[in-house]
């Protein structure tokens, strides 16, 4: 199976980027973003706080995330429900930036994102995916931007949505969760040394798509 590993911080552009390239090259696009947020939901809907980490892990054992293709699109079910619409919120994003430091919740997830790679080809995103998840993975890119860029996306994103946001609060929460995420314990947001770095800052999302379509297709010659 082939293997491509993106990772990066917040706001990059990875999932977007990401399906349209898996699109085009007949691979599933593996968001694991999603599964960190479904993990989130389901602590907000406990309504506990990040730094419940006993009660957090025991809610573990009673919390079955599940992840579904449908049309290639990847769709989040938490104990059964569809929540694939509901974990878009800028707090469920905060909530699910806190609850991924926690060692238990990675481990939870670890064996599902190793599977969908054993099993398919596949584009999977994250921040610790060519560090931690796939270390063999026989692509790896880590997809950056300036985080001015990030948020003017973020907020662009979250506007159309119908959703009631400023630009300075979302930048404000990019920072943050970048903070978070490079200075955690556990499988910090870092590149992988063989990686290859990419960096959007000013690009339109068909350049980034060419970038990344182009990395990937070169290495493809490389590896076969
Ligand atoms: O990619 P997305 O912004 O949806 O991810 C939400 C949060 O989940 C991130 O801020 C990050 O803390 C966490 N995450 C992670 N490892 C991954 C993917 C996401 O820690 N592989």
């Amino acid at each position: 199976m082939i293997n491509v590993a993106i990772d990066g911080p917040a706001g990059a552009g990875k999932s977007s980027i990401a399906r349209k390239v898996a699109n085009k090259l007949g691979y599933i696009y593996v968001d694991t973003g999603a599964l960190y947020r479904t993990v989130a939901l389901k602590v907000a809907k406990s309504s506990l706080t990040a730094d419940k980490v006993a009660e957090i892990e025991e809610l573990l054992g009673v919390t079955e995330v599940g992840i579904a293709f449908v049309d290639g699109e990847q769709r989040m079910m938490l104990d059964g429900a569809d929540v694939t619409d509901s974990i878009r919120t800028p707090e469920v994003s905060m909530l699910a930036s806190a609850v991924s430091a926690i060692p238990a919740v990675r481990a939870y997830l670890l064996n599902t994102q190793r599977r969908l790679a054993a099993e398919n080809n596949v584009i999977m995103d994250g921040r610790d995916i060519g560090t931690v998840v796939l270390p063999d993975a026989q692509i790896k890119i880590f997809l950056t931007a300036s985080a001015e860029d990030r948020a003017q996306r973020r907020f662009d994103e979250l506007i159309a949505k119908g959703m009631d946001v400023n630009y300075d609060d979302v930048l404000s929460d990019i920072k943050t969760r970048d903070y978070n995420d490079s200075h955690r314990a556990v499988a910090p947001l870092k590149p992988a040394p063989d990686s290859v770095l990419a960096d959007t800052t000013g690009n339109e999302f068909e350049q980034s798509v060419a970038l990344i379509e182009s990395i990937i297709t070169e290495k493809l010659r490389e590896v076969k």
